[in-house]
């Protein structure tokens, strides 16, 4: 993560970041509406691949800190980081929590820059039982409210705290490790997002400002907020085995508002 805060003024390099924002947001969708029992994901993982190149893109994730895929796909327990493979075949009942970035190169004052457009959502694979149903609403919801909290003036902690408070309203297990960032020239930057608001008092705030570009991405659990990473090095999964959600958005802070930049057509 780079830990510097990048400032977008330019009209020219916003609407780089609304392109980038569309195609990871298409992209999404497509694999969404792909999702069936039987499907692997590492048949998500090659169409979404395709669909990115063949509109001129680069997909963000592979080859990013030696990430090996499109898509990061993880199933019921898995939390995130999951790795598309021909053997994981998804069965009615799973959900599928699907993560996808999208790179787009664009020219500013002739000079080559990347914007990123980054989202994920969970989706139910067939039917699913009534809890998981709500769990997907609800981290949803904490999605949607931590970008309501995301105006020009508020601080980080302010979207921390919207979304804590849908998680703990359900008593939901909320995943302290990972979380939003902002996204700069080389992806992840900071100011890193958390979903939790004891963070701040250990590592401070900052002021959400006109021009950041955020990545906004609860994680809300069935269980416990515990989990532990998987000997591939990569995936995420909660401790208690129990179904985790996990939904994403890139904005933009414009007009003092937040502009949804990850909205498919
Ligand atoms: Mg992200």
């Amino acid at each position: 993560m780079n830990n510097n805060i990048f400032i977008y003024k330019t009209e020219e390099e916003k609407d780089y970041f609304r392109k980038a924002g569309k195609l990871a947001a298409n992209v999404l969708e497509k694999v969404c509406k792909a999702v069936k029992p039987g499907i692997s994901t590492l048949d998500l993982d090659v169409l979404a691949e395709t669909w990115i190149k063949d509109h001129g893109a680069i997909p963000t994730f592979k080859g990013y800190l030696g990430f090996p895929s499109t898509l990061c796909t993880s199933v019921n327990h898995e939390v995130v980081h999951g790795i598309p493979n021909n053997k994981k075949i998804l069965q009615a009942g799973d959900i599928i929590s699907i993560d996808v970035g999208v790179t787009l190169m664009g020219l500013v004052n002739g000079q080559e820059f990347k914007f990123v457009g980054d989202n994920a959502r969970t989706v139910p694979v067939g039917e699913i039982p009534e809890k998981t149903a709500e769990l997907l609403a609800y981290t949803k919801a904490g999605l949607e409210a931590g970008i309501e909290a995301s105006l020009k003036g508020n601080k980080i902690s302010d979207i921390a705290k919207a979304i804590e408070k849908v998680a703990k309203s359900k008593g939901y297990g909320l995943v302290r490790d990972f979380g939003g960032h902002g996204i700069g020239p080389e992806y992840h930057s900071a100011p890193f997002i958390p979903n939790y608001t004891d963070y701040f008092t250990l590592y401070g705030d900052s002021e959400i400002k006109e021009g950041m570009i955020l990545a906004i991405e609860p994680m809300f659990n069935l269980g416990v907020s515990d989990i532990r990473k998987l000997k591939d090095n990569w995936t995420i999964v909660t401790k208690d085995n129990k179904n985790s959600a996990h939904f994403e958005h890139s904005i933009l802070i414009t007009d003092g508002k937040p502009e949804i930049l990850t909205m498919p057509d």
